[in-house]
C-alpha cells in the first residue's frame, strides 16, 4: 500500500519568527503516530531549510526545498545545487511548479537536467504537472500533462526517477480556491499512472506516489484523498497555517 503524502509549499512566505511560531504550534497539535502514518512534508525557502530540521527532524517531518539549479557548480549568482541541498541533508525537492514554469519560463530540457541533478545527489523530486484552464477547456489536458511528463521523465534513463513523486496541480486550482473535483483529479491520476505502467512498468507505476495540488482545505481533502489514485496533496496556501495543515494530515489517514 503506498504511504500517503501531506506536503506543504510555502512559497515565498514566513519570516524567521513565524517559522518557529508554525514549528511550535504544529508539533503542539500533530501526533507522533498520525506522523508516522503519513509523510508530512514542508517545502521551505532555502533560507530556513537547515532551521527547520532542527526543529522538525526528530519528529519525522521531511523537510524539503521548492527548486534546485540545473547547474552543477560556478557562475550562477543566486542558484543553489542539488549538492549543497545535499550537503545540509536535504532528501526531497520540488521541480516544475507552474510558478517557476510561468514566472522563470522554466522548460522540458531545464527540468530534465534538474532531475538528473537531484538523482546525482539522491534526492527525491516531487515533479510537478497540470494544465492551464484554456488547456482543459479546449479538451487538451490530458496531452499537456502527457507531454510535459514524458518530455521531462520518461525521457530519461529509469534510474534517473526511481524514487520520483508526481504532484498533478492543474493552473487554474493553484490559490484560487477552486479545487479540481475528486472525480477530476481521479481521472487525471489514473491517466498518470497508465502513463507509468506503459513506459516503466506496472510495478513501478503500482507505487509511484501521485499528489493533487491546487486549493487542498481541511474541507475538501478527504474528499480528494479517499480516490483510488490520489496519494496525497501538495499544498499551499493552507499549509501556511498549523491547525489547517494538521486537519489536512488527519484527513489523510485510513
Ligand atoms: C501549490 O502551491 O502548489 C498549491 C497547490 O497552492 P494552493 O494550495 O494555495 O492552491
Amino acid at each position: 500500500m503506498r504511504k500517503k503524502v501531506v506536503a506543504g509549499n510555502w512559497k515565498l512566505n514566513k519570516t524567521l519568527k513565524e517559522v518557529h511560531d508554525f514549528a511550535e504550534n504544529f508539533l503542539s497539535l500533530a501526533k507522533a503516530k498520525e506522523l508516522k502514518q503519513s509523510d508530512v512534508m514542508i517545502f521551505a525557502p532555502n533560507i530556513y531549510l537547515d532551521k527547520l530540521k532542527t526543529l522538525f527532524n526528530e519528529n519525522a517531518i521531511i523537510i524539503g526545498a521548492q527548486d534546485v539549479s540545473e547547474h552543477e557548480k560556478g557562475a550562477y549568482t543566486g542558484e543553489v545545487s542539488a549538492a549543497m541541498l545535499s550537503s545540509i541533508g536535504i532528501t526531497h525537492c520540488i521541480i516544475g511548479h507552474s510558478e517557476r514554469r510561468k514566472y522563470h519560463n522554466e522548460t522540458h530540457d531545464q527540468l530534465r537536467e534538474k532531475l538528473i541533478r537531484l538523482s546525482e545527489n539522491k534526492i527525491t523530486p516531487v515533479f510537478c504537472c497540470g494544465e492551464t484552464l484554456e488547456e482543459r477547456n479546449n479538451g487538451n489536458h490530458f496531452n499537456v500533462v502527457r507531454n510535459q511528463i514524458m518530455d521531462s521523465v520518461l525521457s530519461l534513463d529509469k534510474t534517473v526517477y526511481s524514487n520520483i513523486i508526481i504532484a498533478y496541480e492543474p493552473v487554474w486550482a493553484i490559490g484560487t480556491g477552486v479545487n479540481a473535483s475528486p472525480e477530476e483529479a481521479q481521472e487525471m491520476h489514473a491517466f498518470i499512472r497508465q502513463l507509468f505502467t506503459d513506459e516503466a512498468g506496472k510495478d513501478f507505476a503500482a507505487d509511484l506516489r501521485i499528489l493533487y495540488g491546487g486549493s487542498v482545505s481541511p474541507e475538501n481533502s478527504a474528499g480528494l484523498f479517499e480516490q483510488n489514485d490520489i496519494d496525497g496533496g501538495l499544498i499551499g496556501g493552507a499549509s501556511l497555517k498549523p491547525e489547517a495543515l494538521h486537519m489536512i494530515l488527519k484527513n489523510s489517514l485510513s
